[in-house]
């Protein structure tokens, strides 16, 4: 066994291996991988092996074409062959919300490239013969389907085969029977694992360890949010109608999914395999596997599995004529989104998470790809801030884990509206105002485990959301609330705001090498700056507000705290010139803004607020009712005159009554995340992780204001100055789109010129309740952001007209903010 390797991975499911091989194909071969026992023991070795292209998520969507493109050809580059019946992949829908779920995928499926079709019941019923139309109320009539013809399932084990043998062919190495039994960082920096067979000293270390990923973590300190759940399948006997339906000539039936039943159903041997995903699957492992486990199974559960056998059962009536033949129940590695951690482990340099698959057949091809590419290279090729470990913060211990993890293990097939809100776990972390936000008839959402103010019912007016595609109960209600932040005065609560303090004679400095923009040298001055990767992609924006010498207050988004932050500590000099402090939970953060918002906070305090003394852009400590220390910037997310009011969070509640008190004769009221959304969107501000993320440059997103490249060295700088020579390609655009009634883009849409080539997609949408327009951001080749320019773009299976305009549709010159 070698001693000293440059990569080492933990784990050898398939997931393990095929970063294995990714790495070797980067052309880095001083590779190994050990596991505990044999490849494939984990889960892998009992997956069902479906390759769903499926995904609602623009980067797992490319994490699974990448990795369906590459079992295709690894057969051919390995010799060893996969297994993979390209039967297709249908979905069924028996209601009109299913179907637009399946539309509102097929826009991000056309902006990656997936190819699918949206087809009828009589299409239907020529693909799957054997399935019934249904129309009576325990089998409702299908009323169209989702149809990939590209997918299909492949033999997990062979797969994970073949990319051994790709690995090894290259050079890496594979030693069994090799467990990781203790972690410890060497004084130069590399990680030296134990192992039965000795020690072996990496410069990265990779953990694919599955369902141990809680244990594999904890020898490192980490708390890795990925705890299995149980999940089962049962496997039929032959099946006498399939077995005469396929020696008739029928070709092998497609993957079949009633997502509006909760299951999955393939062909396996003339016979089939049924998967359900039930209520009531519960978590596993939360403490770690035991050491029993090894390679077994959980007995089945078929009081959870009826329900989902009888729905199957009529819609697809030859099961009725084969017996069970066994139920396969295994551990599933789960996250509280159901999306995978592929990226750094935060606080640690050069460890990198490949854990919490729940679909890892599936995934393991696109995240080995990214990930190698990451240890490689230093940035993956596409955004990956969907899967990046650092989207998850502290407050996922174990008890939100196990809630959360079960919540989505259930919810896999039930509509993923894009209003959705999860209620299990909650509420986990809130804002002192909380409850009195709740007494204004707040409706909550929640982010990051922050609850936040979606909107506010007013009295009468049910506090509920009827989640839609479309607009739905709460549009009058946020349209009311923008109306109320453009005419009057609204407050937001931000108060989770990621905050950090950064201080010390090399503060200046070091920011200004992070970000793009130039870092303000003058007390009171602040500027809007983002960090870019070395590709020139923009990977996290801040305000950075200078507020006493040396000092420096930045602000970014709030569920961008451990990505932020751990950029950040990562980055710090090793001289102790500066210091960084997180101090996001102890200032909370009000916005107040509207014509009337100056009006109000006069009365709160003695500090002169006229343009002369308080002007746009520049920020000031000020004392408000009885708060002191508050940081007031006079900058805001929502483009009116307004303050963001960061202050010591032991105010909150006297700052917040003395805001309603003072504003009530100006009609003061709350306004939610919503009403947010539509007022940034009439101002075409950029929304962090949608809008701005590192597939885009600043050039492209059109923020060449914030760009000083004479200032001297920042991160990206040459990249950028490399997109200058050659052209910028692409540019960000706000969209008027025409005739929209009751759909209006939500993102991800394709966008497409007059001759309909695709030319761009939409980034964000939303109705503009001010500008009485239903609008669009986004990016599209250059030559088509000029205002004026027609677009069409697809929302929900329409396509609709489009026109560019200009920037910020509402007050494009500003003039409200500096009023
Ligand atoms: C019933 C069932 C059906 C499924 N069906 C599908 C499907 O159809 N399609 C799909 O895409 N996914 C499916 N899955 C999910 C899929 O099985 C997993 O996502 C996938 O196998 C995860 O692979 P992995 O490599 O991450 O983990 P694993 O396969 O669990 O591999 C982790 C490995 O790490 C090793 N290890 C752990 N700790 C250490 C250590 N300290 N040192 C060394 N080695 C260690 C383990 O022994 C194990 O071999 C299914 C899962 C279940 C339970």
């Amino acid at each position: 066994m070698k001693t000293h390797v440059r990569v080492l991975v933990i784990g050898g499911g398939v997931v393990g291996v095929s970063t294995l091989y990714h790495l070797t194909k980067k052309g880095w071969k001083d590779v190994a991988l050990i596991e505990r026992t044999e490849l494939t023991a984990g889960s892998t070795w009992h997956a069902a092996g479906l390759l769903p292209l499926f995904n609602m998520s623009y980067t797992v969507g490319q994490l699974h074409k990448y990795s369906v493109d590459l079992y295709k050809r690894l057969p051919e580059e390995t010799g060893q062959d996969v297994s993979f019946h390209v039967s297709g992949n249908l979905r069924l829908a028996t209601c009109k919300e299913r179907m637009d779920e399946y539309q509102k995928y097929c826009g991000t499926a056309n902006t990656i490239g997936v190819p699918f079709e949206v087809i009828g019941p009589k299409r239907v019923k020529e693909l799957w013969p054997l399935v019934e139309l249904g129309g009576s109320a325990d089998t409702p009539a299908i009323i169209g389907a989702l149809y990939h013809p590209d997918d299909g399932h492949i033999a997990p084990a062979d797969l994970t085969m073949a990319l051994r043998k790709g690995a090894r062919s290259a050079g890496a190495e594979i030693y069994e029977h090799t467990e990781a039994q203790a972690i410890e960082r060497t004084p130069s920096g590399e990680w030296k694992v134990r192992t039965p067979k000795g020690d072996i000293v990496a410069e990265h270390l990779v953990l694919a360890t599955g369902n141990y990923a809680r244990q594999t973590g904890r020898l490192l300190g980490l708390n890795v949010p990925a705890i299995p759940v149980e999940h089962q399948y049962i496997v039929y006997d032959e099946s006498p109608e399939l077995k005469a339906y396929r020696q008739g000539g029928g070709r092998e039936l497609a993957v079949l999914r009633e997502s509006d039943q909760s299951y999955y159903l393939r062909e396996e041997r003339m016979g089939w395999i049924l998967g359900p995903y039930e209520k009531g699957a519960p978590a596993r492992f939360a403490d770690g596997v035991p050491d029993w486990f090894g390679r077994s199974l959980f007995p089945g559960d078929l009081d959870r599995l009826v329900p989902h056998v009888e729905a199957a059962t009529r819609r697809v009536p030859a099961l009725e004529n084969c017996g069970i033949k066994d139920i396969v129940n295994g551990p599933i590695s789960y996250t509280p989104d159901g999306s995978p951690l592929i990226g750094p482990a935060f606080g640690l340099r050069n460890v990198w998470l490949n854990e919490g698959h729940s679909f890892g057949i599936t995934a393991a091809g696109g995240s080995g790809w990214q990930l190698a590419e990451w240890i490689t290279q230093g940035e993956p090729g596409i955004d990956m801030l969907a899967v990046d470990p650092r989207r998850y913060g502290a407050y996922t211990g174990k008890r939100y884990v196990v809630q959360k993890n079960e919540e989505t293990y259930r919810n896999v097939f039930t509509i993923h509206f894009p209003d959705e809100e999860r209620a299990d776990a909650r509420p986990a972390k809130t804002s002192p105002v909380y409850d009195k936000l709740s007494a204004r008839g707040a409706v909550w959402g929640q982010r990051y485990g922050w609850e936040r103010a979606l909107w506010f019912a007013p009295p009468g007016v049910e506090r509920k959301d009827a989640w839609s595609f479309r607009r739905s109960n709460y549009f009058p209600h946020v349209g009311n609330e923008v109306r109320l932040m453009r005419e009057q005065v609204g407050i937001i609560d931000l108060t989770p705001f990621t905050k950090h303090e950064i201080t010390g004679p090399g503060a200046e400095a070091w920011l200004d090498g992070l970000v793009a923009n130039k870092v303000p040298s003058k007390i009171g001055r602040m500027a809007l700056s983002h960090a870019l990767t070395p590709r020139g992609g923009i990977r996290s924006e801040f305000t950075i507000t200078k507020v006493a010498d040396q000092h420096f207050y930045v602000v970014s988004a709030g569920a961008a705290e451990r990505f932020d932050g751990d950029y950040l500590v990562k980055a710090l000099p090793a001289d102790g010139s500066v210091q960084l402090r997180n101090i996001t939970n102890t200032r909370g953060c009000f916005v107040v803004a509207g014509p009337k918002s100056r009006a109000v906070l006069t009365k709160l305090t003695d500090t002169p607020l006229d343009n002369d003394a308080f002007p746009w852009l520049t920020a000031q400590t000020i004392e408000a009712a009885l708060a002191v220390d508050v940081y007031a910037l006079r900058v805001n997310f929502v483009g009116s005159l307004g303050w963001e009011l960061h202050f010591p969070i032991e105010y909150a509640h006297n700052l917040f009554d003395a805001l309603f008190e003072a504003g009530a004769a100006h009609g003061i009221g709350m306004v939610g995340m919503r009403a947010m959304e539509s007022l940034r969107m009439e101002k075409s501000y950029r929304m962090w992780g949608s809008d701005m993320t590192p597939d885009y440059t600043p050039f492209e997103a059109s923020l060449d204001r914030f760009v000083r490249m004479k200032k001297g060295a920042f991160i990206g700088r040459e990249a950028l100055e490399r997109q200058l020579a050659a052209g910028v390609p692409n540019r960000f655009v706000t969209l008027e789109v025409h005739g929209v009634t009751d759909a209006d883009p939500l993102g991800n849409e394709p966008l497409f010129d007059k001759s309909g080539r695709m030319i761009g997609r939409a980034t964000s949408g939303y109705y503009g309740h001010c500008v009485k327009k239903s609008l669009a951001i986004g990016y599209v080749k250059a030559e088509f952001a000029e205002p004026g320019t027609p677009l069409s773009i697809l929302i929900l299976g329409e396509m609709k007209q489009a026109t560019v305009l200009r920037e910020s549709p509402y007050d494009p010159d500003n003039i409200e903010l500096r009023a």
